[in-house]
């Protein structure tokens, strides 16, 4: 039994002209276009878009399995939200249902329109209770928002239980399902373009599963009258050529592998939780993300942002107190989160001879701690190098692994103008961090030097004298090696070497850059461990000037 949607159309839009673009009026691709008052001058974007999206909306219908008439597409989820909202919702007057806890933006969505949003708590385990929400559902509440799976609980609603309040209700029910790509609950996609319901709008996004959050595409399938009420109520160009195409390009991948290994991970990354101490309830989970009770979320959150981990702190939030959302990662990613769940993270111990260094210019932001002294719970030493050039990352690691001693460095810089301030920077904090942990150098070894070979191989003479000096004899034959322009290895050695006062010397040669650089950082490093080396002297000062 269909519903009668007319009489729930506010008046205003159900007497509303839409307006009429160029588009609409005259639809070849060829001729001269003086219609529209665009630039002639072709640059690839002088022309408005498509306002009907047929060749994004024709490639969704062939995925989706539902005609182009029965979709609409959106500036994000977001966009249908609110227009369901200007549809159907008198401001002041009308109202709109939600679960609880799910997505703000009904909320954010409802207030902007004036529409008052009732809520109806999720039970403890975050089932819905069918019979509490029909008892709220009665005269004036023209829609209902169900999220399913749900954000941020992680679970789906059977079926057969959203297909039954959509036959007792007699509004508009709106199901998200952002996540359904991770669900083994089926779509309600094919109810809400069937004429059986006529009530449904299914709203799916391509901003999770499909990878495609930046460019900001959404879209909602019912039937044709809703969708050509939505499509005359947005705005004439909503979606621009740039996403049109994007999306139409992307859309061509396949991401059932990738959604696989999404799915792994989840089901993995629950078990270890569980596992976790600190861990109370790890709720089961229909989306790519899982809901976790924790002993203290704010605590816990704080713990993970420390070490870099930025989860969801959801504990304000009704029926959640105590839990974090965390999205699923990569498996390096989720590894990282659950080491520092678990503590077992290593952590930086500036015991021994360590030093930090904070320096903040106009270009970059540094923060670097480094502690020259082996910790005997991490014998190979503290590692975490975030600069956001992926290969410097690599490179400074083997200054971690080889020269055996700490380091924790992170760096936000310009990056956007250029490498080069990033790297120069890191040279001078991390020299100057280097400078300040070997205090008086009593005892050091004071010299290193190194010669390892890979089919390319590195000499890196050091001596902690006091005097900056750098002789670079490098031969890079490529431009960039990964992220970093080759020749900025030899301004952060020369950043290094000033700022902590010791003597380079370094020799390269090789086929391969990747392995010219990697073997002058991993020289450097065994010639820095040999340097630092403790009790060589006897903690004499190792200078018959009696000063270095
Ligand atoms: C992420 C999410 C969306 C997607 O919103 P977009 O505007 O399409 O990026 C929609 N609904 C829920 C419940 C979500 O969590």
């Amino acid at each position: 039994m269909s519903k009668n949607i007319e009489s729930l159309i506010r008046p205003n839009i159900a007497a509303l002209c839409p307006y009429s673009t160029a588009r609409d009026e005259y639809q070849g691709n060829i001729g001269i276009f003086l219609d529209a008052n665009e630039s002639p001058y072709e640059n690839g974007w002088n022309r408005y878009p498509d306002p009907h999206q047929k060749q994004l909306k024709s490639i969704i219908s062939g995925i989706r399995g539902v005609p182009a008439d029965n979709i609409f597409l959106g500036n994000g989820s977001d966009e249908a939200i609110d227009l369901i909202f200007r549809i159907f919702c008198i401001p002041g007057k009308d109202k709109a249902l939600a679960i609880s806890p799910s997505y703000g933006m009904y909320e954010v969505c409802a207030a902007t329109n004036d529409v008052a949003l009732e809520k109806v708590p999720l039970r403890k385990d975050f089932s819905l209770d069918t019979e509490a929400l029909m008892d709220k559902a009665g005269a004036n509440v023209k829609v209902i928002f169900l999220c399913s799976p749900n954000n941020p609980s992680g679970n789906a609603f059977p079926k057969e239980q959203l297909l039954e309040i959509a036959g007792r209700f007699d509004g508009i029910v709106v199901v998200d399902e952002a996540y359904i790509d991770y669900s083994s609950i089926p779509s309600l996609i094919n109810d809400a373009v069937s004429e059986e319901y006529g009530n449904i709008i299914v709203l799916q996004t391509m901003s999770k599963a499909r990878g495609m959050a930046a460019l900001r595409l959404g879209m909602a399938f019912s039937s044709k009258r809703i969708i050509s009420l939505m499509s005359m109520v947005k705005y004439p160009y909503n979606i621009s050529k740039a996403t049109q195409e994007i999306a139409a390009g992307i859309l061509k991948r396949d991401i059932s592998a990738q959604v696989k290994e999404t799915i792994d991970e989840r089901k993995r990354v629950a078990r270890a939780l569980e596992g976790i101490g600190c861990v109370r309830t790890v709720w089961p989970s229909e989306a790519n993300f899982i809901l976790v009770e924790v002993d203290d979320a704010n605590e816990r959150y704080g713990q993970l942002i420390e070490a870099g981990v930025i989860v969801r702190n959801r504990t304000k939030v009704a029926g959640c107190h105590n839990c974090l959302r965390i999205s699923i990662g990569t498996k390096e990613e989720n590894d990282r989160m659950l080491a520092i769940l678990s503590g077992n993270e290593a952590s930086f111990e500036s015991s021994g001879r360590s030093a930090e260094i904070c320096r903040k210019t106009r270009e970059t932001d540094i923060r670097i701690r480094v502690n020259l002294d082996r910790n005997p719970q991490s014998p190979g030493g503290f590692g975490r190098v975030d600069t956001g050039l992926k290969f410097f990352d690599h490179m400074l690691d083997q200054i971690v692994h080889h020269g055996g001693i700490s380091l924790d460095i992170r760096c936000m810089g310009d990056l956007e103008v250029d490498e080069h301030h990033t790297i120069e920077d890191v040279g001078l904090a991390l020299g100057e961090a280097i400078l300040k942990a070997l205090g008086d150098k009593r005892g050091i070894g004071r010299y290193g030097f190194a010669l390892p070979m890979d089919e390319s191989r590195a000499i890196v003479l050091l001596d902690f004298g006091g005097r900056p000096e750098l002789v670079w004899d490098v031969e890079f034959t490529r431009e960039y090696v990964g992220d970093v322009p080759t020749e900025m290895f030899g301004h952060f050695f020369r950043s290094l070497s000033t700022a902590m006062k010791a003597n380079l010397y370094v020799q390269a040669r090789g086929e391969n850059n990747h392995h010219i650089a990697e073997s002058i950082f991993k020289a450097f490093a065994r010639s820095i461990r040999q340097a630092v080396a403790m009790n060589a002297f006897e903690g004499e000062l190792p200078s018959s000037k009696g000063i270095l």
